[in-house]
Order: C-alpha cells, then sequence, then structure tokens
C-alpha cells in the first residue's frame, strides 16, 4: 500500500509551499487508500521551535488534512540514523574521515581556484584507519559511485541524470555522533515505509545523494515526484508579497479551507480545465501523472474568487462561526461584540451578504451595518451622497415610512417607489442616500432589506440622524 509523508522543518510557520506538498500527499495516500505520515525534521536544533511545530500541527489541521499515527519526531531517532551510518561502516560502504577543518578549507579554496564545486576529494576513502591521527573525531562519509550516473527516476521531472563525479564522499554522520540531513531522510523514509516522496524540486539533487545512501544499505528506492516550486505573479521566486505567507496568514485574511485547499490544488496539479472542485473529487482524481511540470504562479485574485464561491455556497450557520473565530483571532474586538451580540440578525443577513463577499473579513465589513452604533460616520464616498438636497429628501422620505404599518421589503419597496415617483426622482436618488444613512456605505444588501433586518425604529433613528 501506499505510504506518503510530508516532512517539514520547524524553523517557521508552515508556509504556502509547505501546505500544498502536505495537501498532494495526503490526497494522493486517501485516493489510494494508503496512509499519510508526518514526520517533524527537528534535527536543527538552532532553529527548530515548540512554536514552529505547533504552528505546522494548527495549519494541516486547519486545512483538514489528518495524517495517520503519531507524529515522527526527526531528533529522536538520532541513535538508529547513527546506527545505520556505522552498518554502513561495517559494509564497507562507508569510512571514517580524519581530515582537519583547514584541509576542507584548503579543498574548497582549491576548488575555487579550479572554478569548480566544493568536492571533497575522497582522500580517506581507502586510507587504513590506522593512519588516523590522534585526537581527531572523525565524520563517516558515504562511498559514493565514481564513475557512472545516478539517475533520479522522477514523477515530474522524468529521468533526471547526475553525473558520479559530481557527487563526493558526503557526510552522514558527524563527528559528534548526528546524523547530517541526508541521512536521516532517507533512514526514516526507510523505516517510515515511504513508498512514496513528493516535495519541492528544490531537493532533487539531494534526491541523487539519498539515492547513493539507499544503494549501499541495499533498500528500495521510494517513487518521487519534484514539484515545481510555486512563484509569484510574475514569475519570480515567491515572496511575501505574493503570497509566501504562514498557513495562518490565509485563515486571518479571511479565507475558507476548502478554498485555499481547492487553490493550491490547482497550483501544480491539474484535471483537465477544472477550476472548481470539491476536495472529494480532488482524492478521486488525483494521480502523480497530473501533477505539472512548470512552475505555478500563485495569483491572489484567482484565490480570491474561488474564496468567494465557496463563501457562496457554505451554510450560514458556519459562516457566523467563522466571523466570529476570524474577528476575535485577527483582533476585531467591537466586530466580535457586535456579531455575538445580534446572532439572529446577522444570521438572517447572510444570504444577503454572501454572494457580496470573497473572504471572511468582506463578510464583517458587510455585517457592521446590524450592529453599528449611531450616529453613523458615513465613509468618505457615502458622505458624498449626503447632499443638502439629499438630506432633506430624507427627511421626507422618514415621514412616509413613519406611517407604514408592516414592515416587510414589499411594502417598503412600495413605499419608496411611490415616494420617488412622487417627487420625480429615480429610484437610486431615494435609495443611495437611505443606503448612506442607513449602513455609513456606498455598498449594502438590498436597502430595504438592511431596513427590515435592522427593524423599524433602528430605521428611522438613523435615517433621522442625517435628515435635515
Ligand atoms: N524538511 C525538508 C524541508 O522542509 C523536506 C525534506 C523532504 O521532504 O525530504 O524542506
Amino acid at each position: 500500500t501506499v505510504v506518503t509523508r510530508f516532512a517539514p522543518s520547524p524553523t517557521g510557520y508552515l508556509h504556502i509551499g509547505g501546505a500544498r506538498t502536505a495537501l498532494f500527499c495526503w490526497a494522493y495516500a486517501r485516493k489510494t487508500g494508503g496512509k499519510f505520515l508526518l514526520r517533524i525534521e527537528d534535527t536543527d536544533r538552532e532553529r527548530s521551535t515548540d512554536a514552529a511545530v505547533e504552528a505546522i500541527f494548527d495549519g494541516l489541521r486547519w486545512l483538514g488534512l489528518d495524517w495517520d499515527g503519531e507524529p515522527y519526531m526527526q531528533f529522536s531517532r538520532a541513535p538508529r540514523h547513527a546506527e545505520v551510518a556505522h552498518e554502513l561502516l561495517a559494509r564497507g560502504k562507508a569510512y571514517y574521515c580524519y581530515c582537519s577543518q583547514d584541509e576542507l578549507a584548503q579543498m574548497r579554496e582549491e576548488a575555487r581556484a579550479a572554478g569548480k564545486p566544493p568536492r571533497y576529494d575522497g582522500r580517506w576513502r581507502d586510507r587504513d584507519p590506522s593512519e588516523a591521527p590522534a585526537g581527531v573525531a572523525p565524520v563517516i562519509r558515504i562511498k559514493a559511485p565514481q564513475t557512472g550516473e545516478i539517475v533520479v527516476h522522477d514523477h515530474v521531472q522524468g529521468e533526471v541524470v547526475f553525473k558520479a563525479e559530481n557527487l563526493d564522499d558526503f557526510i552522514i554522520l558527524r563527528s559528534d555522533g548526528t546524523p547530517t540531513y541526508m541521512h536521516a531522510v532517507v533512514v526514516d523514509d526507510h523505516d517510515m515505509g515511504v513508498t512514496h516522496i513528493m516535495r519541492g524540486d528544490d531537493h532533487l539533487t539531494n534526491a541523487a545523494r539519498q539515492i547513493v545512501i539507499y544503494n549501499a544499505m541495499g533498500w528500495h528506492v521510494p517513487e518521487m515526484a519534484h514539484i515545481p516550486l510555486i512563484h509569484g505573479p510574475d514569475g519570480a521566486k515567491l515572496s511575501k508579497r505574493h503570497g509566501a505567507l504562514g498557513v495562518e496568514a490565509y485563515r486571518q485574511l479571511g479565507y475558507l479551507p476548502e478554498a485555499v485547499r481547492n487553490y493550491l490544488a490547482r497550483l501544480g496539479w491539474s484535471h483537465g480545465d477544472d477550476e472548481i472542485f470539491s476536495t472529494e473529487q480532488m482524492v478521486e482524481w488525483f494521480d502523480l501523472d497530473g501533477l505539472n511540470k512548470g512552475a505555478a504562479r500563485f495569483d491572489f485574485v484567482k484565490l480570491e474568487n474561488i474564496n468567494g464561491h465557496y463563501i457562496r455556497a457554505a451554510d450560514p450557520d458556519r459562516l457566523y462561526k467563522v466571523m466570529l473565530e476570524t474577528a476575535r483571532e485577527v483582533g476585531r474586538s467591537s466586530d466580535f461584540a457586535g456579531l455575538s451580540a445580534n446572532a439572529d440578525t446577522v444570521l438572517a443577513a447572510l444570504p444577503e451578504l454572501q454572494p457580496r463577499a470573497k473572504t471572511i473579513l468582506e463578510l464583517i465589513d458587510l455585517a457592521q451595518f446590524i450592529y453599528a452604533v449611531r450616529p453613523i460616520t458615513p465613509d468618505a464616498a457615502a458622505a458624498q451622497q449626503l447632499t443638502p438636497e439629499a438630506r432633506a429628501m430624507l427627511g421626507e422620505a422618514a415621514s412616509v415610512l413613519a406611517g407604514l404599518e408592516d414592515w416587510q421589503v414589499p411594502a417598503i419597496d412600495g413605499a419608496m417607489r411611490a415616494f420617488a415617483e412622487d417627487k420625480g426622482l429615480k429610484l437610486g436618488k431615494v435609495a443611495q442616500p437611505l443606503r448612506a444613512a442607513l449602513t455609513g456605505r456606498t455598498v449594502s444588501p438590498g436597502i430595504f432589506e438592511v431596513m427590515v433586518l435592522i427593524g423599524k425604529a433602528e430605521s428611522l433613528a438613523r435615517i433621522g440622524d442625517q435628515s435635515q
């Protein structure tokens, strides 16, 4: 059965590229009825933090990417990594190297002078350890092949050929007994029974080195798929400005997890021309052949549009909860209070608000008229609607509205149409100042719906605040 893994280093937030890798690994495991494992690569003790580990767990949970079993913590497996290094040593596939820092620096310097990449020259490969200088703690290096080629059979990149002469005898165990990243990954992937490695294509050259270790141990090399990294809309490396944010930033910006899943799925993978699909469909359709070879470009506009789709499709009860959580998380305390105190009205308004919002934050903005505190200060655009003539008109409209018994949309609508006709005004000339007075904005749900939602008394009071 298929076993995939996501292996983030907990040195920062779970960024969007990592989230995409996790999504692909998760989808492939779910599609095939396999397992999706999580491995926290915390061997860099200086840079790994508990907060980053928590951010990874939170991000994956929010995205709904449930992993199987307990997460593997790489650092805790250090004894096993050392054990395999010593096994390679015993089998003659690796050797102790006693090079001093000075010798290594000199090798690097010579390579640089010759215009070549730095490369360890293998000087301890065949030397007898009895020649070891006293008092030097050795590293263990793998015996990499010196001739021929190493081929990475990659599901995205095809056959990628590395010349053996370009790979040196790299270190697998440091002199302090800790494994190098390269070695730990192979031992863990093998021990975890990983059958499919999917990760960013920045790991492609690592793959060649890792294959050297697999071969030395006689282990089966997993299937590999190195996915092109995500680029910004301009084709440059993804930066913060482009969306290289942590997953929690997307939550705080008001994106729904299913929208982020859908969007990320399309970023580097495709199923025909389908843009919007459910997670179930993605799982059903996902396969390695659909992974794109070209770099994907991050497109906020597309993400917003997809998010808008999912906001329209979402159940109001759930959206209301997400609005509350988001308001609290981003510190919008007056919105949190207003939303909390007006649950029924917000819920009743949501079907009107949903088609008008692309993010949860926009949805909150749109709901603000419900709990706006009088007197409302109109925003700049709304203030322009409130000319002296408009204020005078509002006063007359208020008298008409005050006389209405039936406070429902059809009755208000009828009364305001008749009023506009009476005054020789287009309906918009009545509705826009009403909107400015009632919501302080120029964009809102239908203005008669707004009046019903906030009620007659509040409507008349708000209009009264702005009329002359
Ligand atoms: N820990 C590595 C990273 O965060 C991933 C290693 C791997 O997938 O093999 O880039």
